[in-house]
């Protein structure tokens, strides 16, 4: 089980990291923990060195990390590969923390600053600052520049900030309680790194 993280994220920040094709090799990952990658191969109908190259990318991200065990029969190598629950949850708080400065920061400007705009679709909106220097003349189309109101933008942003508060409160929460039984896990991990 990974942890409460919906499966979606996981897989978004696969393909963040590596593309499509790694999203769903992390798709696959996640419905079967310690297949290999002859497996992904086949299922994804991928060429073996492809997947090969995307399972290293991730694993270069510390999101996935592998079990190296020998077939029975004919002792070949193989590589089981496993999500590594704790650099992912760890991977998405941080993401998550640096979108929600970047809305505080956005925030913060829309409260501080007066708008303007020309109400021309297709037109941006001016700071204060901005439409003053165009001496309250659209740069774009030339029309007078009105004040805007920007309260829905505000509580809007208000709205999102609050929601990504709580998400990331859960994820911390579910992080602290898997934390325990994960510690055995990440000193295997870290064995089959050396
Ligand atoms: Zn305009």
């Amino acid at each position: 089980m990974l942890l409460h993280i919906d499966e979606d994220t996981i897989i978004e920040l696969a393909v963040l990291v590596g593309g499509e094709n790694a999203g769903k090799i992390m798709k696959n990952l996640l419905k079967k923990p310690g297949i290999t990658d002859e497996e992904l191969s086949r299922i994804l109908q991928l060429d073996i060195k492809e997947v090969r190259k995307f399972l290293h990318k991730l694993n270069e991200q510390g999101i996935l990390h592998y079990e190296l065990a020998r077939e029975k029969e004919t002792g070949h190598r193989i590589f089981k590969w496993y999500v590594s629950q704790e650099q992912v949850t760890g991977f998405i708080i941080t993401n998550t923390k640096k979108i929600l400065e970047r809305l505080e920061e956005r925030l913060e400007y829309e409260k501080k600053h007066q708008f303007y705009w020309c109400e021309t679709r297709g037109c941006r909106k001016l700071a204060f600052e901005e439409a003053l220097n165009n001496l309250f003349k659209c740069p774009i189309c030339g029309k007078l520049l009105q004040p805007i109101d920007n309260e829905d933008t505000i509580k809007a942003i208000e709205m999102k900030i609050a929601e990504i508060r709580k998400h990331l409160e859960q994820i911390s929460k579910v992080k602290k309680v898997a934390e325990e039984p994960l510690v055995k896990e990440k000193v295997k991990a870290a064995k089959h790194k050396k």
